[in-house]
């Protein structure tokens, strides 16, 4: 009988978000409240007649409009089979076979599946109020230290100089800023970290699965120093980014209307969701992302809203026992929650239920 290596048989699986059956009721995977792009529909539809055919190998014409985009050469960029794709090659270039990596406590989990697998070794560090211990963080030696900004599961967000003094003063090698949420931020001009991945001083990941409504399609991209994007296409197959999702991705960068519209939708109805929760008594942690973070007794709420039909994600799936994740919701699914939630009475919350509860 084969066995599995070591590594393999370490890791803790990913468990997804469950479902409900119903798009405004989903709420625990981040997905958008805004459902499929009509431009989007349209470019996969019209891209189908090409599926016998092989796709581009490094998508040329949506890494030409991302590099236009962000004011970078195509070179730096690497379009992958979401970013999770791209966190694992990071692995398999870097860290495999007993590299460091450094991430917060919890991290984004799928940091932590492909150091793990890979053979590599994590060293975390807990959050400190709810957000990235950057000075701690900062004396770990390793390859790679990985920031989510803003943090998944969190919301949290750490600003421009304080991600630059970071990348300034840390022991990595390489630093590699996960800006999934970036777009629902208040203000993500003046946080993002593109203009380092511009100067190749650090890597930003984005994804087409937040902000442009992909998720089912799997399509994200790694902005880096020209040698880095070369080292990937050693490690990547040639042909993990398919033809549907390379022709929905190249519209979904030029459908503003859409992007606009979601970004405006995120953060009004997660004003909204904030405050429906703080007024039935529950503590939320501030969010800029498009999900909030809920510290309370985790069971009691997850069995309260299931009975109701709405699907959230567990903290303790998430590293983060005591709380639960609840993805911003669209009009109808946040008149769901509401109706709920003015019958329901938060339960003291246990500080002792999650390891932040302090801060
Ligand atoms: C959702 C999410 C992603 C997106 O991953 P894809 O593979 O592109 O869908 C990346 N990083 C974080 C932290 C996320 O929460």
């Amino acid at each position: 009988m084969i066995t599995a290596r070591p590594s393999v048989t370490r890791v803790r699986p990913y468990v997804p978000g469950t479902p409900s059956g119903h798009a405004d009721t989903s709420l625990a995977s981040n997905e958008s409240a805004l459902g499929t792009s009509r431009t989007v529909r349209a470019a996969v539809a019209a891209a189908a007649a090409n599926a016998h055919r092989y796709p581009d190998s490094l998508a040329d014409e949506l890494r030409d409009a991302l590099a236009a985009e962000h004011g970078v050469d195509p070179d730096q960029i690497l379009i992958g089979n979401g970013s999770d794709e791209l966190i694992f090659l990071l692995a398999w270039a870097y860290i495999a076979d007993g590299g460091r990596v450094v991430c917060a406590d919890p991290p984004y989990r799928l940091d932590e599946i492909s150091t793990v697998v890979t053979g590599g070794q994590l060293i975390k560090v807990p959050l400190v109020g709810w957000t990235h211990d950057l000075d701690a963080m900062a004396e770990i030696e390793a390859e790679i230290a990985h920031i989510v900004n803003p943090h998944n599961p969190t919301g949290t967000l750490r600003s421009r100089a304080e991600i630059e003094r970071f990348v300034e003063h840390c022991r990595a090698d390489l630093v590699v800023i996960d800006e999934a949420y970036i777009d629902f931020a208040d203000d993500p001009g003046a946080v993002t970290a593109m203009p380092l991945a511009a100067a190749g001083q650090a890597a930003v990941l984005r994804t087409f699965s937040k902000l442009h409504g992909l998720a089912g399609l799997r399509i994200g991209y790694l902005v880096a120093d020209r040698e880095i994007v070369a080292t990937l296409r050693r490690v990547r197959t040639p042909f993990s980014v398919n033809v549907l999702s390379q022709a929905a991705a190249v519209a979904a960068v030029r459908d503003h209307d859409y992007q606009h519209t979601a970004r405006q939708l995120t953060r009004h109805h997660r004003a909204r969701l904030t405050q429906l929760l703080t007024e039935a008594g529950y503590r939320v942690v501030p969010s800029q992302a498009n999900f909030v973070l809920v510290v309370t007794d985790e069971p009691a709420l997850i069995a309260r809203l299931n009975e109701h039909g709405i699907s959230v994600r567990p903290g303790s799936s998430l590293g983060l026992p005591g709380t639960v994740r609840i993805s911003v919701p669209s009009e109808s699914g946040l008149h769901r929650l509401e109706e709920i939630l003015k019958n329901t009475t938060a339960p003291p919350t246990n500080p002792r239920s999650a390891s932040n509860a302090s801060c």
